[in-house]
């Protein structure tokens, strides 16, 4: 018979210390000490205190892969690395801070929160989540719309998942489109407009035919093509309308709305916010100051190739977007000067239809009646180079 023996395993577990390394090390470049700062704070707000002078965190410029903005290390302490390429060419734009906040918090969202990758998105098919990013999807961006009461929701996002989707991603702001009056008007059905000069422009051709106006862009670039009109202000409340068409191949080609501040108005900086449609049912919102748009959402209201009715009310800082009657998007303007710039966006080197301008003001507005009778002179188009990048970094 065989007896077995009892035995037992002991199993050493071996820690090893080793001296050269700070597990708390804090070192954080100066240029991303404000956000880690502001990152703590908003955690302190949402009752979270993570005492990372103490526990540790490393943030430092690296030269990361093409395509490559952040990465997290998840050391200890933990380790972000900062594409010094993309963060200092996101400091020539518009939203430089925003841009870089919402990359800094990212990259701590992994390391510090523990956060990982989600792409899903909100009911109006926005990302619901800043933490958005690796393998792309649909080959969208990961461009998010972080500002506003937008950031304000990212933010409580960030910190807590569970966090309820507020209504304004999906109710239109209330506003009172009845105080409004139309003040400017052209649906261009008489062989010559009523507002606009037609004819050879630089970089374009305009004219009136078949009940339209019809842009045709000779322009290597996407153009926004402002006219200025006298006693307007872009900063006042506005509804803005055009009917647009776009019957060419190219489906992702952007066209829509712009209106803003063109830069030889006294000493401002042009700055032209605009929504922008393709014939893919996307919508674009977004600045010219900026490296890219804000965001992009499906919206199928849009009919490809067909007439598309954009209509912008614009109501304190707030920007309300319907397509073809349908509510779209809202979100803050980011025109903060004067300007009397309105007009639309024509992708390089097409041809845009134009329809059914329509603008109004406030009936309250003095600058209403100004509007109309001061318009002796016909209107000019001018051009506004408008890149508008796709790409917005891996994070
Ligand atoms: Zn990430």
């Amino acid at each position: 018979m065989k007896k077995q023996l009892p035995y037992s395993i002991i199993i050493f577990v071996s820690v090893s210390f080793f001296s050269c390394q700070d597990w708390n090390e804090y070192r954080v470049n100066s240029d991303f000490e404000p956000y880690v700062v502001r990152f703590e704070m908003e955690a302190k707000q949402r009752g979270e205190d993570f005492h990372l002078r103490e526990r540790g965190l490393i943030i430092e410029f690296g030269d990361l892969d093409n395509g490559v903005a952040g990465l997290c290390h998840y050391g200890k302490p933990i380790r972000i690395e900062i594409d010094r390429a993309y963060w200092n060419e996101m400091g020539k734009y518009g939203g430089a801070d925003l841009i870089r906040e919402e990359l800094i918090f990212h990259e701590m969202g992994h390391g510090i929160l523990g956060r990982k990758h989600l792409n899903t998105t909100l009911s109006n098919d926005e990302w619901k989540s800043i933490m958005c990013g690796g393998n792309k999807v649909e080959d969208r961006s990961w461009n998010t719309n972080y500002r506003g009461q937008r950031r304000a929701y990212y933010l409580d996002e960030l910190f807590t998942e569970s966090t309820a989707e507020p209504s304004f991603f999906t109710l239109p702001p209330v506003i009172d489109s009845e105080a409004f009056i139309p003040v400017l008007t052209d649906n261009f059905d008489s062989a010559s407009s009523s507002l606009w000069k037609p004819g050879i422009y630089p970089g374009s051709s305009v004219s009136i035919e078949n009940g339209m106006l019809i842009y045709r862009s000779k322009s290597t670039a996407n153009m926004a093509v402002l006219s200025e009109i006298p006693h307007f202000n872009i900063q006042s409340d506005f509804i803005l309308e055009y009917t647009f068409q776009y019957k060419e191949q190219a489906d992702s080609a952007k066209y829509g709305i712009a209106f803003g501040t063109l830069a030889n108005s006294g000493s401002y900086k042009e700055s032209v916010d605009f929504f922008v449609i393709n014939n893919n049912r996307q919508l674009y919102n977004g600045n010219t100051t900026w490296h890219s748009y804000f965001t992009q959402v499906k919206r199928y209201q849009i009919i490809p190739k067909g007439k598309n009715k954009l209509k912008i009310i614009q109501s304190g800082n707030m920007l309300s977007c319907y397509i073809n009657d349908v509510f779209a998007y809202a979100s803050e303007t980011e025109n903060t000067q004067p300007g009397s710039g309105i007009g639309f966006m024509v992708p390089a080197g097409q041809t845009l239809y134009v329809d059914d301008f329509r603008l109004s003001k406030r009936t309250t507005a003095a600058a209403a009646a100004r509007i109309r009778k001061s318009l002796t002179d016909k209107l000019n188009f001018t051009p506004v180079m408008s890149i508008i990048n796709e790409i917005k970094n891996n994070k």
